[in-house]
């Protein structure tokens, strides 16, 4: 069985929880105003304009973070608690190690494929 590199990972999750971290103080500062009465007000600037698609696409963001991110966070927290204490990489299911192909798409992952499929079965 090879060893996962951890450092790799770590990096991923150190990333990903910078960009969790951000987004949420985002979400936190941000809720003064609608985005109706923004876009109303910027449509007199012209320069402003692609501010505006800017902000609406962030916002979209920002909706799906809204409902994850603090479960992200907490994801990505277990994840680097994991590779402190050398569990990383195992399925917490069944004690497999997870695919690296996987970590890589989903660094904070807890569970091997067939675990995760099985859970949302149900
Ligand atoms: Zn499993």
């Amino acid at each position: 069985m090879s060893a996962i590199d951890t450092d790799h990972f770590r990096g991923l999750l150190l990333d990903a929880r910078k960009r969790v971290v951000a987004a949420l103080q985002n979400l936190h500062d941000d809720h003064a105003g609608s985005l109706s009465d923004e876009a109303g007000e910027e449509t007199a600037y012209d320069n402003h304009l692609a501010d505006t698609a800017t902000e609406t696409y962030d916002r979209e963001l920002d909706y799906t973070l809204e409902e994850n991110s603090e479960h992200v966070l907490a994801e990505i927290d277990a994840a680097l608690q994991r590779i402190e204490n050398g569990t990383y990489g195992t399925c917490t299911n069944c004690g497999k190690q997870i695919p690296e192909e996987r970590l890589e798409a989903l660094p904070w992952a807890t569970l091997c494929i067939d675990c995760q499929r099985e859970r949302e079965r149900r």
